[in-house]
């Protein structure tokens, strides 16, 4: 429970949490020691380590919240996330980015970002790095160089005191180079094809199945439990095999599944649907017994997907 709250990132995270977040960040191992003090913003989001033996100075109660985490296999899983989160994450030492994002932070350019711009999220970053982008069809005001007197070189300097603003412009792009796609705001994400759903008409007692791959809410959404150390997450964004084009076109279908004898060896599974009085969609199967090498289950659960399965 107390890891729950811990990882609360919304705006009822309780103070002790900030207070947890600098313990993790202040007693780090001897390895960490060349890790700027100020990056080290979350322990579950970034690659820094922290002490997690007794002998380290690690107050017991957060030594217990780490093995907590440990037992129960939290990580931060998903099959894709929204832009919003992506956006979130702290970016330097970044949890999912290539390792040599760790090697970023000691050059003229990072110091700057880090003192003068004060530069924390993927985000920010992000905005950054924009001003570098030409965009087609319209002139770009910024020159590649630090004498550049476009607006946004001209705030940089004045508003962050900032000496040379392309050169800390390359450096965001750089820590954004190393994220996986999964991971960058910039690639094209599942998000993009999954109109919201709050847009859609429903009627009295329906609910719409959220058929979104994409994790929303915010970075409190993004962790996992139980999950299985033996299998790593893809960081390669997944792309949906089909688009919604047109998402006013709704149809109302009706499905079901049924299981004679549900749970005994003699079960037998059937599914069906039903689109409207004789309509040529409708349909009606049993469950197969095996599909290619695989051995399906009768059973109504079997059933109740294969009839949405019969839908598409
Ligand atoms: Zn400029
Ligand atoms: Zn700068």
């Amino acid at each position: 429970m107390w890891l729950k709250r811990y990882l609360d990132f919304g705006s009822g995270r309780p103070l002790w949490a900030l207070l947890a977040d600098t313990l993790l960040a202040t007693n780090t191992p001897s390895s960490e020691k060349n890790t700027p003090r100020s990056i080290r913003i979350n322990y579950y989001l970034q690659s820094w380590k922290t002490g997690t033996t007794s002998q380290s100075n690690q107050p017991p109660d957060i030594l217990r919240m780490l093995k907590i985490g440990r037992k129960y296999g939290l990580r931060i899983e998903g099959i894709a996330f929204e832009r919003d989160i992506l956006r979130e994450m702290p970016i330097w030492y970044h949890s999912q980015a290539d390792s040599k994002i760790r090697r970023l932070t000691g050059s003229r350019a990072s110091k700057c970002l880090l003192i003068k711009h004060n530069l924390t999220t993927v985000g920010e970053a992000e905005d950054l790095a924009a001003i570098l982008v030409t965009v087609e069809g319209r002139p770009n005001p910024h020159e590649n160089n630090n004498h550049c007197r476009c607006s946004d070189c001209t705030n940089l300097r004045e508003k962050m005191g900032c000496n040379h603003p392309n050169l800390c412009m390359l450096r965001a792009q750089d820590l954004l180079d190393t994220l996986p796609t999964k991971w960058d705001p910039h690639a094209e994400q599942p998000g993009d094809n999954e109109p919201s759903l709050t847009s859609l008409p429903s009627q009295k007692d329906e609910e719409i199945f959220d058929y979104r791959l994409s994790t929303s809410g915010n970075l409190s959404d993004i962790f996992r439990i139980f999950t299985d150390p033996s299998h790593k997450p893809v960081n390669e964004v997944p792309i949906r095999l089909f688009k919604v084009r047109n998402q006013i076109q709704q149809v109302t279908v009706a499905t079901d599944g049924s299981c004679i004898d549900n749970g005994q060896t003699t079960a037998i599974a059937g599914a069906g649907v039903f689109f409207a009085a004789n309509d040529p969609r409708n349909q009606s199967v049993r469950v197969p017994k095996s599909l290619g090498d695989t051995t399906l289950t009768q059973s109504n659960q079997t059933a109740e997907l294969l009839a949405v399965k019969l839908t598409s």
